[in-house]
């Protein structure tokens, strides 16, 4: 079997750091807060090349508390591209705004300005930058395109933990970014979790008060937040795992290269494209094709798993049916993408059997 991800085969690579992070945790017994906190923010805060890291319970929280801490106004709009997973644009609604779906570019399958630019309204607040699959989003536009409109900029970094956009990390090229340490990401905890970062002390001090009941000091409350704290254990976890990031992305990079060169020019399959000036991380490889459903079928068949992401788009989806739906290049992308195994747990000739039976199904 060749898997999409392998979470046993990443920790067996880091097994004796791991187990002794965890039982340094249970010994201190300091679950929540305290030092493994601190030190991995601090570790993430400079791995991400940003002024301040608050962790968080979840990727999901990170984009609603992020939006709070903006303070937008009464149920302003926020702008979220129509191809994304729904936490990017849940969190928007949550935060007690409304969703604007903007379509995405057929090549990057990333936001697309000329649309957003469409969309907007008197109402329009914020753009969420989703750099999907671990590209980053044209930063120099997007910071354009928000200054022009006054619109704040929230970073949904998910899929994007390492990536750059011209040698400069992601997640304080906007106002505010946001992360996920769901297990399967690139950075991925053992549970939940899920970080801020941002260059803003204030704003990194209202985030932190925001997810832990309004407070700094224990019963010191200066308003009402809400309970949306990293744990210890996921810190001390992912202190370890941050150790390997660079690794496992310049692995997941060489896989992307191999089916690049592999995998050019077969049949009607559109290989993901690269911008000159980022390093990609490559969380998903997404390719594209008519024939997706065959292509999928065969490859399950030969014990390769593949995944889609995501097979409807946001705007299609009964949770946003009432905002009345529109025609989206999202809606029909979905139909023909398709994810190929990468990771740092694949061997040679795990690519080079995926790249066979994808020659053999277009031959
Ligand atoms: C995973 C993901 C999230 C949400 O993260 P959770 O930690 O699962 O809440 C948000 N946005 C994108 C693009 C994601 O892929």
């Amino acid at each position: 079997m060749i898997k999409l991800l392998d979470l046993y085969w990443q920790y067996q690579q880091i097994q004796s750091e791991i187990d002794s992070a965890i039982t340094k945790v249970i010994e201190s017994s300091r679950f929540i807060g305290g030092q493994f906190i601190t030190e991995f923010e601090n570790a993430f805060a400079t791995y991400q090349q940003a002024g301040a890291c608050v962790g968080v319970a979840n990727g999901t929280d990170a984009i609603e508390i992020a939006l709070e801490a903006l303070d937008l106004g009464d149920t302003r709009e926020v702008l979220v591209p129509a191809n994304s997973f729904i936490a990017s644009s849940e969190a928007v609604t949550r935060a007690g705004h409304r969703v604007v779906f903007c379509d995405c570019r057929p090549e990057s399958y990333l936001l697309d300005l000329e649309d957003a630019r469409r969309r907007l309204t008197d109402r329009s607040a914020a753009i969420i930058a989703v750099h999907l699959y671990g590209h980053p989003c044209d930063m120099d536009a997007v910071r354009r395109f928000a200054g022009e409109h006054g619109l704040r900029v929230i970073e949904d970094c998910a899929q994007a933990h390492g990536a750059e956009f011209k040698g400069k990390r992601l997640g304080t090229l906007g106002d505010i970014g946001c992360f996920s340490f769901y297990p399967g990401k690139n950075l991925g905890a053992y549970g939940d979790g899920g970080a801020i970062v941002t260059d803003d002390a204030d704003l990194a001090l209202r985030c932190r008060m925001i997810a832990n009941h309004g407070r700094i000091e224990k019963y010191d409350h200066l308003f009402e937040g809400r309970n949306s704290r990293l744990d210890s254990l996921q810190a001390a976890i992912l202190a370890v795992k941050l150790r390997q990031l660079d690794s496992w992305i310049a692995a997941r990079n060489r896989c992307a290269a191999y089916y690049a060169e592999n995998l050019v020019g077969i049949g009607d399959l559109r290989l993901p494209c690269v911008a000159k000036n980022v390093r990609h991380a490559f969380h998903l490889y997404v390719v594209q094709t008519e024939h997706r459903e065959a292509l999928r079928a065969r490859l399950t068949s030969e014990g390769i798993e593949s995944g889609i992401h995501y097979p409807i788009a946001l705007p299609d989806m009964k949770a946003y049916e009432y905002l009345g739906g529109g025609s989206f290049r999202a809606s029909v992308m979905a139909g023909q993408v398709l994810s190929l195994p990468i990771g740092e747990h694949l061997t040679e000739s795990d690519l080079k059997a995926v790249v066979s039976a994808v020659q053999e199904f277009f031959a």
